[in-house]
């Protein structure tokens, strides 16, 4: 496809794929896990087993390439998956810089389960450039953020910490889950390696768990994590990656109209009794607004919390009474779902008691607003 085309048109067409035997304008299924050698036994068509590679999930990889501007991409079988991969690409034992409000099932894995991997973590008060530079050492090989980060939309200043990161030798890796590279693009501020849970809204249905890693470059980090995911099995199946390229091309107006609802909820909740707080990086009064409307354009994400003036068995009993929104886990759907996070992310959770994290979907915004009214009135 010509190149330099807007973000828009490479997801809305794919990547430009037509399907060479038929002129199908939507790439066909490719559901092989093996290939024919030719006679000489190479594999001059560049396929030889569906562990290591597959041509949809390919296809899937040369999108989101394009449109977060890197060198290559890897798509896995969840996002836990491609993160996990990030860390467990680099040469252990390593020392590794994570925030403290991020993602809680990687901070988990990061808590109990890296340091048996050789993966020592520094958790830090991310939206704090001194606070990563001082737990910067030496031996620190990657900084993970996450901008805006689960559950209190913390930013991040991504070129600060990229210079951070590579001061001290390390790559810096940032969860873009929320943004989407509609909204942000992590290495066009410097960041080295992209991580999107793409069960959000990158495919955005609700309907497929997959992960995807971008890479600057394609470096040795990147080659570690290559042979990594052949080895042990953790592409994403050829029938999701169809369903997720699906989904990619709708990418741009789903996040742009549920982020502009997020902005209307947040500003009509700033100013509603039954609310003591809203966590939104779009409103003025969030610490993180000035370097989120830098780095970030056309948006500030679908994703926001409220901590509910009535305390936490308020924040429960409103999650109880809505209507509308779905009462469940994930985010980046085309449903609006309403989630008590404390109750999920347990007690070594930065999360408050009284925070309703909410996930806006495609509905009107003012149905949205009159269904958490009166869910925070019943309550
Ligand atoms: N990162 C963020 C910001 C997430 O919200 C999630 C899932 O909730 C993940 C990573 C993990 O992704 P997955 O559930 O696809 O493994």
């Amino acid at each position: 496809m010509t190149k330099n085309l807007a973000p828009e048109t490479v997801a809305a067409q794919a990547g430009g794929a037509i399907d060479a035997e038929t002129g199908g304008i939507v790439p066909p299924l490719h559901i092989t896990t093996t290939f024919l050698r030719d006679p000489d036994n190479q594999y001059r068509k560049g396929y030889s087993y569906g562990r290591p590679d597959n041509a949809t999930v390919r296809q899937v990889e040369a999108v989101l390439t394009e449109l977060e501007g890197g060198a290559a991409s890897l798509v896995m079988g969840s996002g836990m998956s491609a993160a996990t991969s990030a860390f467990l690409a680099l040469k252990r034992p390593a020392h590794v810089v994570a925030p403290s409000v991020m993602y809680w099932g990687l901070r988990k894995w990061l808590q109990e389960e890296a340091p048996s991997l050789g993966l020592d973590a520094t958790f830090v008060d991310a939206a704090d450039p001194a606070a990563i530079r001082a737990a910067v050492r030496p031996q620190t090989q990657l900084v993970w953020i996450e901008t805006p980060a689960n559950p209190l939309w913390t930013i991040t200043d991504v070129e600060e910490a990229a210079r951070i990161a590579h001061a001290a030798g390390a790559v810096l890796a940032v969860d873009a889950t929320v943004p989407t590279p509609v909204l942000m693009n992590p290495i066009a501020l410097g960041a080295d390696v992209v991580m999107h849970s793409a069960t959000k809204y990158l495919n955005g249905h609700s309907d497929v768990v997959a992960g995807a890693l971008v890479f600057r470059a394609k470096d040795a980090h990147f080659e570690r994590a290559v042979r990594m995911r052949a080895m042990l099995g953790t592409i994403l199946g050829p029938f999701e990656a169809a369903l997720l390229l699906r989904g990619l091309r709708t990418l741009n107006v789903r996040v742009r109209h549920q982020s502009s609802s997020a902005l209307t909820l947040a500003r009509h909740f700033a100013q509603h009794a039954g609310i003591a707080a809203v966590l939104y990086p779009g409103l003025r009064t969030h610490p993180g607004h000035a370097i989120a409307a830098r780095q970030m354009r056309g948006g500030f994400g679908g994703m926001l919390s409220v901590r509910v003036s009535g305390g936490e068995a308020a924040a429960i009993a409103t999650a109880a009474n809505v209507k509308l929104w779905k009462r469940a886990t994930s985010l980046g759907g085309v449903e609006s779902l309403i989630e008590h996070r404390a109750s999920i992310e347990g007690p070594s959770s930065p999360c408050p008691p009284d925070l309703l994290r909410l996930s806006v979907g495609l509905e009107d915004a003012a149905d949205l607003i009159g269904d958490l009214e009166q869910a925070l009135d019943a309550s």
